[in-house]
């Protein structure tokens, strides 16, 4: 067992909380669904660092999820993670159950996301992110956190979350942290759990794509590295979802190469929905 506390009611969380606004103490807060792995960590990290205290949700969001199937494979490893946090001082897990985040009239009225959330991932997972602004509205509302951590790896998520922040007029600052990927390039990721020894090679394609991508601003028009791109992807086991050269403030796909850009895929490796990006 465990020596981490962990938290699983909105009461309890709400003494937690009570308790450093008494003794003036900082939180920071690093949202999760658990499977945790090196990514999260440093998140956690980077919270431990500039906060009195951390707090890591793990919930898996049954309403971000728009296929059952996904959401009934989602890895739910708790007492795992739980073991992965031991020794890191001040830090302190809320594991709450869906009714203690949902509570019946949660107060929750919906935010109109606007361009930025029906293009990429908003086009393929319909309703992910009402789903994931829905979590985070009812997370920060109870956590009341100083600082929120979050990975540059979901791009998109992280727009969307500066966007609902303002929009509900939480105080939390979002605080934007890198990709932490294997050696290999892989983007670590819960579901790579769930990639068997091939699979984990065939992924490989989705960083050598984007690193193409990468090297070709300048060289090439967009087009060109577009049609290439998917060219060189499509010699691999892996399906397409999408392929985007996209502005990283609205997320717009781009036609000409501008001093910023990022490049998003999201791919199927086997039965595992994989995404990643670049900034460059
Ligand atoms: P998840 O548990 O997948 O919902 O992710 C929780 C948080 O960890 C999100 O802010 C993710 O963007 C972040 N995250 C996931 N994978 C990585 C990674 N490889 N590097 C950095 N952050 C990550």
């Amino acid at each position: 067992m465990s020596k981490v506390q962990v938290i699983h009611t909105a009461e309890a969380l709400h003494q937690f909380r009570q308790k450093l606004n008494e003794n003036s103490q900082s939180l920071g807060f690093v949202p999760t669904m658990g499977a945790l792995h090196n990514g999260h960590i440093s998140l956690i990290k980077k919270s431990a660092e500039e906060n009195d205290y951390t707090l890591i949700s793990i919930f898996v969001n049954p309403k971000q999820f728009n296929n059952s199937e996904d959401l009934k494979q989602y890895p739910r490893t708790l007492e795992a993670d739980l073991m992965l946090l031991e020794g890191l001082q001040h830090c302190v897990v809320f594991a709450p159950t869906e009714a203690e985040l949902y509570p019946k009239n949660d107060g929750f009225v919906p935010m109109e996301l606007g361009s930025i959330g029906r293009v990429l991932e908003g086009a393929f997972r319909p309703g992910h992110f009402e789903g994931v602004v829905h979590v985070v509205h009812n997370l920060f509302r109870l956590v009341d956190a100083n600082q929120a951590y979050f990975g540059q790896k979901d791009f998109q998520q992280l727009a969307i979350i500066r966007l609902l922040t303002r929009y509900y007029g939480f105080k939390t600052r979002i605080i934007a942290c890198p990709t932490i990927r294997e050696a290999s390039g892989l983007a670590m990721s819960s579901r790579n759990m769930r990639l068997n020894e091939k699979e984990l090679q065939d992924a490989l394609i989705i960083i050598e794509t984007l690193r193409y991508v990468e090297a070709a601003k300048n060289q090439r028009s967009i087009e060109e590295t577009i049609m290439a791109a998917r060219t060189l992807f499509s010699t691999s086991d892996l399906a397409l979802e999408y392929l985007a050269i996209v502005d990283p403030e609205t997320l717009c796909e781009l036609s000409e190469w501008q001093e910023k850009q990022i490049c998003c895929i999201a791919a199927h490796c086997g039965s595992v929905r994989l995404i990643d990006n670049l900034l460059f």
